[in-house]
């Protein structure tokens, strides 16, 4: 049995943190590395780099779309199809939007779900001009019928479509402009192969170094002119979980709690300050990070205990501790996974401030 050296969290002043964190504009996704909606708005957009060479961070990435750049800039061509995966906030759309500056083409976004009838994406590839790139998130998610149609229109700029029905029914071809694909996705894995075939380029997006996140949060506090010490931008990067997007968001909220404070400039204190009201601790776990191993440690001994159970003893749900919590426990060695289910680690007990586990009695039969 674990005990527990400091204060059980999930913490009592949960309540009223939440109600000041209200106050501040704090959402309960406040880690969650999806977009939300504020961050589609057009203060986003003044924050995403524009260039390649504002893009901090996935330097071999980059090293390969800078070829691929030259080479298409010199063939005339459009890009090669490119397949980014990857977690969520690392920057995928950023980089379709950055090739389609960088090729001084359009860049049209969607995602799979919004692709669900064969018009939604004969619409979309029919109103392309030569060159455009077309970025489609959750790729993996696109229905047999839309990826049909990909397979013509990505290999041979051509749109096979089927008029009438039964016996009548007769297929045209409509050539297409040239274009490039950019698809984005959680899980390469889950892409069928034929698709996955059809991209020219594929490559991982991987989490950010501290230094890097560092980088990112002095840039966009002073595109939001705001004043920022060096520890005050490392304490942020600390607590991002190696995604841009929770970086820029912490930012913001720190920046709020700064300006109520009548402070001038955010520092490694004031940063401390803020970000523990939002319950985002040194290591950037949240309420939930700590809920869903102390369930495990508690409830569980330590584990190995399975998603179901885990999402049934912390009523949170098991999709969302699978895509958004899960992933950067596992990077970071709080959490480990094997076939009969999640174990927490020597880290997570001294993170948490428990004693470390006894070791667990393996039978020895004498014979
Ligand atoms: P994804 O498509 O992978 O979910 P986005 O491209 O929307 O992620 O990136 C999330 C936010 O993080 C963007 O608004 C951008 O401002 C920021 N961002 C992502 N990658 C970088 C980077 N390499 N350098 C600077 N900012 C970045």
């Amino acid at each position: 049995m674990a005990i527990k050296r400091s204060s059980d969290s999930p913490d009592p002043q949960q309540p009223r943190k939440k109600n000041l964190a209200k106050q501040l504009n704090y959402e309960v996704t406040l880690l969650s590395p999806q977009a939300n909606t504020q961050e589609t708005e057009h203060n986003e957009a003044k924050i995403r780099p524009q260039k390649l060479v504002d893009y901090i961070g996935q330097k071999k990435l980059k090293g390969i779309l800078n070829m691929a750049i030259a080479a298409a800039k010199s063939r005339a061509d459009p890009l090669d199809h490119l397949l980014l995966y990857g977690p969520p906030g690392l920057g995928k759309t950023t980089i379709s939007l950055i090739l389609a500056a960088e090729m001084g083409v359009d860049c049209k976004i969607t995602s799979a779900p919004a692709l669900e009838r064969p018009r939604d994406i004969t619409g979309l590839l029919v109103s392309l001009k030569p060159g455009d790139i077309i970025f489609i998130d959750e790729i993996h998610r696109l229905n047999r019928m839309t990826e049909e149609l990909l397979y013509p229109a990505m290999e041979d700029f051509r749109l096979d479509v089927t008029i009438g029905k039964g016996q009548t029914a007769k297929t045209r071809s409509i050539p297409l402009p040239p274009f490039t694909l950019v698809g984005a996705t959680t899980k390469a894995g889950a892409l069928s192969s034929p698709l996955r075939d059809r991209f020219g380029i594929i490559q991982r997006l991987r989490f950010y170094e501290l230094d890097e996140l560092t980088l990112i949060v002095k840039r966009t506090a002073e595109i939001l002119n705001t004043s920022i010490s060096e520890t005050g931008a490392i304490e942020i990067a600390r607590r991002s979980r190696g995604t841009p997007r929770i970086a820029n968001r912490l930012l913001r909220r720190v920046r709020d709690y700064v300006q109520v404070e009548k402070a001038k400039t955010i520092t490694e204190d004031l940063a401390a300050t803020a970000m523990n009201l939002f319950d985002v601790d040194a290591q950037g776990l949240d309420w939930t990070d700590r809920l869903v191993l102390n369930t495990i440690i508690k409830q569980f001994n330590g584990g190995p205990a399975g998603l179901e159970a885990i999402a049934a003893a912390t009523g949170e749900d098991r999709k969302t501790i699978e895509e958004v919590y899960e992933p950067y426990l596992l990077q970071n060695g709080y959490l480990s996974r094997t076939h009969r289910g999640r174990t927490v680690t020597a880290k997570t007990y001294r993170h948490l401030g428990y004693d470390a586990p006894e070791p667990k009695q393996t039978q020895i039969e004498l014979l």
